[in-house]
């Protein structure tokens, strides 16, 4: 007796959740802006709706997977959520995931917010690693925990609606952090006697090795004495920058991506946090906020 769902949002990750429901037998109820992409669930056994307003009159269980928050507010706009439990797939910012919450109180849903941690080849792919944050409801999250964990892992992270996307917004900045840095070393070693292939293996190595720091990172902001356990201190890192800014000179790469941390780096050490290692950046980039 698998539970029936209801699914507004066809695009690439909407369609490979579809799938997964129907692979795992949930009756699946599916509404898209174009008609046509639902065909292929249809042929699949899902049941399609001509509004958003029937498919969500269909299911007590419904899931949103838009573009962003302003389509789901559009096409949940002519629908009754009431007594709905209303689970938004769609990456918003931690506001707009409040915002969306408290819209849906109000109509009489409860409310769990999602961040997903995958692209679609990786939903319904046990072993995959695929997963979503969830936050908001914690009633619904558990009333409803075996379907949401039928396409991808479940990772619940508090009662406030924001914090899913709070999650998911920062995991994707570190992403974007990593992916700046990887950039700027293909472009150092573009061109030269490097075989790039090789040379992607010794980088995925390095940058997996060199997460581990997180875990140090997270230790030292607790705790709030950034000295301790330091093996490479701020001072000799900004030393050691320079090198990595003349060898881009050198190579003729501009040091564009590289700057912004090495221009914070340096403004710690100037502030003579010279001992600590690089945790006090953090500080730097929070200074507007009071602290908690
Ligand atoms: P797509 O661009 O493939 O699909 C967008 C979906 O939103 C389509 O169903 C589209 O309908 C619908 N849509 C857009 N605007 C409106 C509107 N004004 N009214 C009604 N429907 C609208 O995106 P994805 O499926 O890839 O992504 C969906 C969500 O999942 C996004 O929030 C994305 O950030 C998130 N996500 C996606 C990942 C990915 O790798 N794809 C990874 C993690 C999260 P139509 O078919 O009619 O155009």
């Amino acid at each position: 007796n698998k539970t029936s769902l209801t699914l507004l949002g066809l695009g690439a990750m909407g369609t490979a959740l579809a799938h997964s429901w129907l692979a795992a037998g949930h009756p699946l109820t599916v509404w898209n802006r174009t008609a046509a992409r639902a065909e292929p669930l249809a042929a699949k056994g899902a049941t399609v709706t001509a509004t958003a307003a029937e498919a969500v009159a269909a299911n007590g269980l419904v899931v949103v997977c838009l573009l962003d928050d302003a389509s789901t507010a559009e096409v949940l706009a002519g629908t009754d959520l009431a007594g709905r439990d209303l689970v938004d797939l769609t990456t918003g910012t931690p506001a707009e995931a409040r915002t969306r919450a408290e819209w849906a109180r109000s109509r009489g849903a409860r409310f769990l917010s999602g961040g997903i941690m995958a692209v679609p080849p990786m939903i319904g792919a046990p072993g995959a690693g695929a997963y979503v944050l969830y936050s908001g409801s914690s009633a619904l999250f558990d009333a409803h925990h075996d379907t949401l964990a039928v396409p991808a892992g479940t990772e619940y992270v508090g009662a406030d609606p924001g914090s899913a996307a709070l999650h998911d917004v920062a995991l994707l900045s570190a992403m974007y952090g990593m992916l700046a840095g990887a950039a700027h070393a293909f472009a150092l070693i573009r061109g030269e006697d490097v075989e790039p292939k090789r040379f992607a293996g010794l980088l995925a190595g390095w940058l997996t090795a060199m997460t581990a720091s997180v875990h140090g990172t997270a230790e030292r902001l607790v705790s709030g004495d950034y000295t301790g356990n330091v093996v490479s201190n701020l001072a000799m890192q900004v030393a050691g920058t320079a090198t990595l800014l003349r060898t881009a000179e050198e190579q003729g790469v501009s040091p564009e991506l590289l700057l912004p941390y090495v221009g914070l780096m340096k403004r710690r050490l100037a502030d003579g946090h010279g001992d600590e290692d690089t945790t006090g950046v953090i500080d730097l980039l929070t200074s507007r906020r009071p602290s908690a």
